[in-house]
């Protein structure tokens, strides 16, 4: 099932390529109780809510899907998980160019570990990534986006693929420089997730995807994930020993070769087999 927020507020699923507004199915949703955290809280109870998806489709309105305005498909993630430095053509690119890279991709990713970007920097796609620092480089790194479904701590790579609630397109734009990863990579609007979060069971192997990045219609970035060094239970087994994992919490997998800069005015449009495409504006802080 492919699931996304439209209009703000607004639930739907992508059927036969058609959008359906299926916010009706958002009343079995328990009433939050607080102070009681348990992620985000679509994600926590996906399964009802698919249950119920299926029991309102019959009736629920077709939305023209060019027409709306696609928010993150997590409403409220908790925290968003970057590894990096997890293709080895990226290693490479990054190791040849110290300049640019502030010579700080000089370890593996064992040795450099995870980091965390802002909750507060995740966006939709039709929503534009904003250069708030635009005398500074911005690249794009075009990830697979994973999102937990459960709560999760300390588990093994075996059983770490049955924590997933989906995927989705992830952007982990980043400002390239001598500061920390978490303000580089967390500037508002730097974490982009879209089109939709396509549940677990219509990915039959995520380690075998073709992703692809093009800005103004020029390829940029084009991979497999079969690629990738830490396969994607390994990095929920890894991540799980340093945070508890919250439903609604995003791992952005690692990027390819391919970074590059991009500018105001920019387009750029991203795809993952068996996932969707999506395109999202570049706009200076100000437009
Ligand atoms: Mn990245």
């Amino acid at each position: 099932m492919k699931i996304c927020w439209f209009n703000e507020d607004r639930l739907g699923v992508i059927v036969d390529g058609a959008l359906r507004d299926v916010s009706a199915a958002l009343t079995v949703l328990p009433a939050r109780s607080y102070p009681a955290y348990v992620g985000d809280l679509l994600i926590a109870h996906l399964d009802a809510v698919r249950s119920e998806i299926e029991r309102v489709l019959p009736q629920a309105p077709v939305v023209d899907l060019q027409s709306v305005r696609l928010g993150s498909p997590v409403a409220q993630t908790g925290k968003i998980i970057g590894v990096p430095v997890n293709y080895q053509k990226h290693v490479e690119e990054a190791n040849a160019d110290v300049a640019t890279f502030t010579g700080r991709y000089t370890g593996g990713i064992l040795e450099q570990g995870l980091f965390i970007k802002a909750s507060s920097s995740l966006i939709g796609c039709s929503e534009a990534v904003r250069l708030t620092m635009p005398d500074r480089l911005t690249h794009h790194e075009l990830e697979l986006g994973v999102i937990i479904g459960k709560k999760t701590r300390n588990v093994s790579a075996s059983e770490a693929l049955g924590c997933i609630a989906g995927y989705a397109i992830a952007l982990d734009m980043t400002v390239r420089g001598p500061e920390d990863r978490s303000l580089r990579k967390s500037l508002d609007t730097y974490s982009v997730l879209g089109p939709w979060l396509v549940t677990a069971d219509e990915i039959a192997d995520p380690q075998a995807l073709n992703m692809k990045l093009t800005v103004n219609g020029e390829t940029r970035q084009e991979t497999n994930t079969s690629q990738m060094i830490l396969y994607i239970a390994e990095q929920i087994e890894w991540a799980s020993r340093f945070y508890t994992l919250y439903p609604g919490d995003i791992i952005m997998t690692g990027t390819c070769e391919g970074v590059g800069p991009v500018v105001a005015g920019d387009l750029m449009h991203a795809e993952i087999e068996g996932v969707g495409a999506m395109d999202v504006r570049v706009l200076s802080a100000e437009a």
